[in-house]
């Protein structure tokens, strides 16, 4: 794509993986083998987005696309925890919305200020001094980190104006927004579309204001994929009012009312919501008219027939932008606020596997044995305590586990290794 800007965008995050637990023993002189003493692995970090008032474009990422928060560290003899993974922070412009690249939901709307954590760290496993129990005297098992999480995410810009400006390619909504605000657009005397939205605030009176956007691009055919209609128009999604800026001057030999259907079909077929967003319909570069007022008096003529306010502006002299703004603020006060999204990401159900899905591979005496059926059932047991434990003996014999490696030939006094953890198998 060949647009100025970037407004949405896909990134990858990674959460760390949490440290693995040590198997450590203490040391003392003259004592043969201390109790376990191995410290639990620290946390991986996290993924954090955050809005930052500075930013207003995606632009940022349009090189870095990928972000990865660091690993929990293994934990440390002497019972010391492994340090945890420090978190990765994202900032994006206020009003960025956050897709589940995968599904298209909404994991987070980022209007409110509020950070998102995208992608949470693995949690630390645990040493063995969390296994020394009189049963087990020598643990020399300790659990593994669990991994971070990771997602593809779709950034979308969508900018939280109030107002929005639409019209045809020079019709002076730059020059609009330029005399009401301190936005400094570029204004062009030709079929030049700004490339990228402007924002202006504009200020009515003592403590009212509110955000006026610029929306270029709208031009015929841009709903079916013609120019930068599209786009652009995800922009004023969030505005409240329109502003519908129309040439009335005929200096470029064009018929005002024709004009004006001709946009408010394009915004139809966009987006019948924002079409019905209310409009104040603005004819502009009045200084033009000469002495035949007839193009202006058939477009107000017209809209006001329809049901729209009009208003005489021309944007250069500014005559009549003032009535123009407070007519748009005094709307404003009663119109409903701007939506926010409501996030209808609903997190995919854990693999859960199945217990016939389980791998069993040998090596050397030690049986290997995995799969997201064991993960699972590793994570459900507490190995500090004798009824958990005999619960995960007796969930892998009812599973058959034991039958399928019995039949692959395992001895008395082999070592079977679970997520990291062994044990000395004994039929
Ligand atoms: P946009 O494409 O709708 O943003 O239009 P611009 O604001 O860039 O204006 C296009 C051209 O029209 C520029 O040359 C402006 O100077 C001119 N223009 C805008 N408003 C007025 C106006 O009220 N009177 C006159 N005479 N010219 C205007
Ligand atoms: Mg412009």
């Amino acid at each position: 794509m060949s647009y100025g800007f970037v407004d949405k965008v896909t990134i990858s995050v990674y959460a760390g993986k949490g440290g693995d637990g040590a198997v450590t023993f203490h040391r003392e002189k003259f004592v043969a083998a201390g109790g376990p003493d191995g410290g639990d692995g620290g946390r991986g970090g996290d993924v954090i987005l955050v809005v930052d008032d500075h930013m207003s474009t995606l632009m940022d990422f349009r090189y870095k696309r990928k972000f990865t928060a660091a690993n929990g560290e293994n934990g440390l003899n002497k019972r010391c925890s492994g340090k945890d993974g420090a978190n990765v922070t994202i900032r994006v412009p206020r009003g960025t919305l956050v897709r589940d690249k995968a599904t298209g939901s909404i994991m987070a709307d980022m209007s409110t200020g509020e950070p998102f954590v995208a992608a949470r760290g693995g949690r630390g496993g645990w040493g063995n001094q969390h296994f020394a129990t009189p049963t087990r005297q020598v643990p020399r098992f300790a659990k593994p980190g669990m991994p971070g999480e990771s997602h593809e995410l779709i950034l979308e810009l969508k900018l939280l104006a109030d107002v929005g400006l639409v019209g045809f390619p020079n019709v002076g909504k730059s020059t609009l927004l330029a005399s009401v605000s301190r936005a400094r657009p570029k204004i062009a005397d030709y079929h030049f579309t700004t490339l990228s939205p402007n924002l202006g605030v504009v200020y009515v009176a003592e403590g009212a204001s509110f955000v006026l956007a610029d929306i270029p691009g709208i031009i015929e055919g841009a709903s079916e994929g013609a120019g930068l209609g599209h786009d652009f128009l995800r922009h004023i999604d969030r505005c409240r009012l329109l502003i519908h800026v129309v040439d009335v001057s005929g200096s470029e030999g064009r018929d005002p009312i024709e004009d004006f259907e001709t946009i408010n079909r394009e915004l139809t077929d966009y987006s019948p919501t924002l079409a019905s967003r209310p409009q104040i319909v603005a004819g502009n570069k009045c200084d033009l008219l000469g002495d035949d007022r007839g193009p202006i008096e058939r477009l107000k003529k017209h809209v006001e027939g329809l049901g729209y306010e009009f208003f005489e502006l021309s944007a250069a002299t500014t005559a009549g932008t003032k009535e123009l703004m407070q007519r748009a603020a005094a709307m404003l006060s009663s119109l409903p606020p701007i939506a926010v999204y409501e996030p209808d990401y609903v997190p995919p159900a854990p693999d859960l596997g199945s217990p016939e899905d389980v791998e069993i591979e040998e090596d050397d005496g030690v049986w290997y044995v995995s799969g997201p059926w064991m993960d699972r059932l590793v994570s459900t047991v507490n190995f500090t305590d004798y009824e958990s434990r005999m619960y995960f003996d007796k969930s892998l014999r009812d599973a058959g586990i034991y039958e399928r490696m019995e039949a692959l030939g395992i001895h008395d006094g082999d070592t079977i290794s679970i997520c990291g953890m062994t044990f000395e198998y004994k039929s």
